[in-house]
């Protein structure tokens, strides 16, 4: 059941969301101004990922650039036995903001069945990604029509949104 509903979200990102995301980031801007609750927010964040299983998808650590925050690098490097300074040369670069980002795509702590490495203390960014449960994350629409772009399920929510509001 779980695996359907993860294809079907994934089949309909693949073959819409390239083409939607230009209504997406008009329809998310006018939606900033009239959010519903963080409650609302919620069940519907939370029934569309109870249907999904992120380890047949991955596509956020495939092709996304988490920044680590000093605090996330000191925690990791702690739980994989390296010192900060090891982890930042062997797995990670500055951009242009001076934020470290993984040094490659698909992200250095992906492993061959999807599932994270460092899971357990994984960046804030990721641990949160794609903040749709985050009534002030939606307010910073252009970040989530980004996220609709780069996530199945992210898409699939504010699809949900964009309909009802057509409706
Ligand atoms: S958070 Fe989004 S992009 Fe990442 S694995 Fe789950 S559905 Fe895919
Ligand atoms: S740290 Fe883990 S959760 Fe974050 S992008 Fe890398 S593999 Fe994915």
């Amino acid at each position: 059941m779980k695996t359907n509903q993860t294809d079907k979200i994934i089949r309909s990102w693949q073959t819409n969301a390239r083409k939607a995301i230009p209504a997406i980031r008009t329809f998310l801007k006018r939606f900033a101004g009239s959010l519903p609750t963080q409650r609302v927010l919620e069940e519907v964040h939370e029934e569309v990922f109870s249907g999904f299983d992120c380890l047949s998808c991955a596509s956020c650590c495939k092709n996304s650039s988490p920044v680590f925050t000093r605090a996330d690098i000191s925690r990791i490097a702690g739980y994989i036995g390296l010192k900060p300074g090891e982890m930042e040369t062997r797995f990670l670069v500055s951009d242009k903001e001076g934020d470290f980002i993984p040094a490659s795509k698909p992200c250095p702590f992906l492993e061959t069945d999807n599932t994270c490495r460092v899971y357990e203390v994984r960046p804030k960014s990721c641990r949160g990604f794609p903040h749709t449960d985050n009534r002030t994350a939606w307010e910073r629409h252009a970040v989530m029509a980004g996220n609709a772009a780069a996530c199945p399920a992210a898409f699939a929510i504010v699809e949900r949104f964009r309909t009802s509001a057509k409706a």
